[in-house]
């Protein structure tokens, strides 16, 4: 297989060496369950996990008794959503949720099942730019809002949500804050202070597909989520079932090596992103889709006008593996809710490429994904 260029590092990243070589013994010579109290299989495998917990809670600034194991972050923003919504759904209480237009089909889509149970929900605009604007965020609040879900960083743009300013206005409002760190994680500093429930997700810093974790904090007064998942009580009865060692011990390791190398990897990346984003910015047509300002340094996307997104796609794809603007699970292509919240033309939406480089990502691969682009586009601009 000739792979294309990869540059499509938010959709997933391939697992460290050092974390394979990691996860190894635990599938077959330490394959004990560390439910198993009564003997060393169970203890070793028990150790295992704990130290995983702790390089887990180290990257993003929480104790380790705070994290919660899942299959990945989809779950555990499931878990987040709902069982806070479960959780209030006892008292019979009127439930208000304020999210944001602009967040990962997950969150949009848990929000979109509790309006089916009965919760009202805001959906927050953005500006062009992809921001947010916390006066409107404050005014959404109402007495009886029960969270506020807004991620990290965007996963097609790259946008840097003012975290820290959410988390005093949720603080201030006595209302939970939840959120979906999975693209800040083991990219850039991130820190649990102010926040409730955040999640994130192994597979995008390195580590393996199919575990997460869900951040839930504790020593508050304000409700933890009811579980979405019963059972044997694991994960201190928040997630049943028997624990997937090898990727937790995967999880972990890739915390701890994001830990030692992101900004030093953040630093490099940002200047051969700049690099093909200024090449791409100077061909005519073509506009960054979200601010230049508070955005991930790994990750562009600029939508290139004046011809049909699907051509381009279908012909830069062999070069160079990138997301496009658009869902393509439709047959007519429906260009991303993200970009048509920010007001970006359909058209132009859907003729939209995201970027986003990692660790692997050389100047080199970079000058082949340009000049793709580039000649591409004057092939189908000159048979317009
Ligand atoms: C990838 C992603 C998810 C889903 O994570 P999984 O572990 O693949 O379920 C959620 N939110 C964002 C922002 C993502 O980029």
């Amino acid at each position: 297989m000739n792979y294309p260029v990869y540059l499509d590092y938010n959709s997933t990243t391939p697992c460290a060496p050092q974390v394979i070589e990691a996860m190894l013994p635990w599938f077959a010579e330490h394959f004990g369950n560390s439910a198993s109290k009564s003997h060393a299989f169970g203890w070793v495998a028990e150790n295992a996990v704990d130290e995983a917990r702790e390089q887990v809670a180290n990257l993003i600034g929480a104790k380790s008794k705070e994290i919660v194991f899942t299959s990945g972050a989809t779950e555990a923003i499931n878990l987040a959503i709902k069982g806070i919504f479960e959780y209030y759904a006892e008292g019979k209480e009127k439930q208000h949720y304020i999210t944001c237009q602009t967040e990962h089909k997950a969150v949009l889509d848990c929000h979109a099942e509790l309006q089916k149970y009965g919760a009202e929900v805001t959906y927050l605009p953005v500006r062009s730019n992809g921001t947010l604007d916390l006066n409107l965020l404050k005014a959404s609040i109402r007495p009886e809002t029960k969270m506020i879900s807004l991620m990290w960083a965007n996963n097609e743009t790259g946008i840097i949500h003012p975290i820290a300013e959410v988390a005093k206005i949720a603080q201030e409002s006595n209302v939970i804050f939840f959120t979906d760190a999975v693209q800040a994680a083991g990219k850039i500093p991130v820190s649990v202070s102010g926040i409730h429930l955040l999640a994130i997700s192994a597979h995008k810093f390195y580590g393996p597909k199919g575990i997460g974790a869900l951040y839930i904090r504790h020593n508050h007064p304000l409700p933890k989520p009811l579980a979405q998942i019963s059972g044997g009580g694991h994960e201190k009865g928040f997630r049943s079932g028997t624990l997937n060692i090898p990727a937790i011990v995967g999880m972990g390791k890739a915390a701890e090596m994001r830990l030692s190398e992101m900004e030093k990897d953040g630093n490099r990346l940002k200047i051969l992103r700049d690099k093909l984003e200024q090449r791409l910015l100077e061909l005519s047509d073509t506009v960054l889709n979200g601010g230049q300002n508070n955005r991930l340094p790994h990750v562009t996307n600029i939508s290139f006008g004046g011809v049909e997104g699907e051509e381009l796609l279908k012909r830069v794809c062999h070069k160079v593996a990138v997301s496009s603007g658009s869902a393509c699970s439709s047959i007519t292509p429906k260009p991303s809710h993200v970009l048509l919240a920010m007001g970006v033309d359909p058209d132009l939406g859907r003729a939209s490429i995201r970027f986003s480089l990692g660790k692997h990502t050389s100047e080199q691969d970079l000058s082949e994904a340009g000049d793709c682009i580039v000649k591409v586009l004057e092939m189908l601009k000159k048979r317009n």
